[in-house]
C-alpha cells in the first residue's frame, strides 16, 4: 500500500497492530477473559496490557522520540492485586516480545502516559474490553496524529469479517493513510482491498450502528433520531470501533453516539483511527453539531460532543434530526 509520506510509520504500525490483534485473540483463547477493575470501575484484562506493551515496544524501537497516548497504565499491575495478571502478561508476551522482563514490560505499558503534542501516537490496545470479555467485537486501534489531524489509522479486528468472500472469517485490519485511501487486509494476508462506503441515499433503508453498552449513550435521544429518520430495520449493537470499520466497508450507513451526559467527552483513542478510515473510504465524521473532530485538545475530544459517522450522503439528515430533537426538548 502506498502510504507516502508516512510509509515507514505505516509499515511499523501495521506490523504492530497485526501482531497485537493476533496476541489479543490468542490470549482470549488460552488465558481467558478474567478482568481486573480500574479506579473508574471499568474492566481491564491481560490482553489490554499485553497489546499495549507490545505496540509501545515496537513504536519505542522505531520512533523513540514519539509520545504514545494510550488507554492503559501500569498502576494496577504494580500493586499486589496485579501480581497474577503481571505473571500472565509475561507468559502471554513470551513469544511476541521475548526481550521484555517484568520491569521493562511495566515501563512499556507506562509509555502510554505520553503527552499529546505536535506529533504523537494514540492507542486503545483493546477497544471494547466489554465486548472482548463477552465474546463479541473488540479491536486494536492505533493512530498517528500530526498537527492535530489523524494521518494514519489502523483497526485490527480479530472477530470481524469485512466481506462475504470465503476465507475472510479470520479477522481483518481496516487501515487508512490521509489522502491515500482506506483498505482492508486480512489478519493472515497481505492483499490490500479498497474500502468504500455505501451509496444508500434513503434514511428509511439505512443500517444504523450503536454501542452495545446502553449506558455509553443517551438511548432515548438515539431512539428519537432513528424514529425521526424513519429507519426501518433495528439498529445493530456493536462494541468498539469495529462499527467504524463496518461503515467504511459499506456494510452499514450510520453510527450515532450521543453521550449519556452533556459533559461527557470521548477519548481520542476511541475515535482517531476509525474517523480517518471512514473519511478515506468516502464517508463523513463530525460531532453532533456538524463540527469536525478536533484531536488537538489533549487526551479527550474536549471541543466535541458526541459523534456522527456516515456514508456522507445521509450525514446532514442525522444532524438535522439531532437539531430538531434538541429544539423540542
Ligand atoms: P463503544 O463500544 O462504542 O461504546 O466504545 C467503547 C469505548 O467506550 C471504550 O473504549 C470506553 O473508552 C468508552 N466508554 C466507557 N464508558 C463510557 C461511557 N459511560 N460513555 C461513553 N463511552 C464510554
Ligand atoms: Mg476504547
Amino acid at each position: 500500500m502506498n502510504a507516502d509520506p508516512w510509509q515507514r510509520e505505516f509499515d511499523v504500525a501495521l506490523g504492530a497492530v497485526r501482531d497485537g490483534a493476533l496476541l489479543a485473540r490468542d490470549i482470549r483463547e488460552h488465558v481467558g477473559d478474567r478482568a481486573l477493575l480500574k479506579a473508574d470501575r471499568s474492566p481491564v484484562t491481560v490482553a489490554d496490557f499485553a497489546v499495549q506493551a507490545l505496540v509501545a515496544h515496537r513504536l519505542a524501537d522505531a520512533f523513540p522520540g514519539d509520545p504514545l497516548v494510550a488507554e492503559e497504565d501500569a498502576a494496577v499491575l504494580r500493586g499486589s492485586a496485579g501480581r497474577t495478571t503481571l505473571d500472565s502478561l509475561l507468559a502471554a508476551l513470551r513469544s511476541a516480545a521475548s526481550d521484555l522482563d517484568s520491569n521493562s514490560v511495566l515501563d512499556m505499558v507506562d509509555r502510554g502516559r505520553g503527552v499529546p503534542g505536535e506529533r504523537f501516537w494514540t492507542l486503545d490496545p483493546v477497544d471494547g474490553t466489554q465486548g472482548f470479555v463477552r465474546g463479541d467485537q473488540y479491536v486494536v486501534a492505533l493512530a498517528l496524529i500530526v498537527g492535530g489531524r489523524v494521518q494514519i489509522g489502523l483497526l485490527g479486528c480479530p472477530k470481524l469479517s469485512l466481506s462475504d468472500e470465503p476465507g475472510d472469517d479470520y479477522g481483518a485490519i481496516a487501515c487508512a493513510v490521509r489522502n491515500r485511501g482506506a483498505f482492508r487486509v486480512s489478519l493472515a494476508g497481505h492483499e490490500f482491498i479498497p474500502l468504500r462506503v455505501s451509496s444508500c441515499r434513503d434514511t428509511h433503508s439505512a443500517q444504523v450502528l450503536r454501542s452495545f453498552e446502553a449506558d455509553h449513550i443517551d438511548l432515548d435521544a438515539f431512539n428519537a433520531i432513528v424514529r425521526t429518520l424513519g429507519v426501518e430495520s433495528q439498529p445493530t449493537l456493536m462494541d468498539s470501533q469495529a462499527k467504524h470499520a463496518v461503515i467504511a466497508a459499506g456494510r452499514a450507513e450510520l453510527l450515532i453516539r450521543i453521550p449519556a451526559t452533556k459533559s461527557f467527552r470521548d477519548k481520542i483513542w476511541d475515535q482517531a483511527a476509525g474517523s480517518l478510515i471512514i473519511e478515506e473510504a468516502g464517508g463523513r465524521v463530525t460531532d453532533l453539531r456538524g463540527a469536525r473532530l478536533d484531536f488537538e485538545t489533549g487526551r479527550l475530544l474536549n471541543r466535541n460532543e458526541g459523534v456522527v459517522a456516515s456514508n456522507g450522503l445521509l450525514h446532514t439528515a442525522v444532524l438535522d434530526a439531532f437539531r430538531g430533537i434538541m429544539t423540542e426538548s
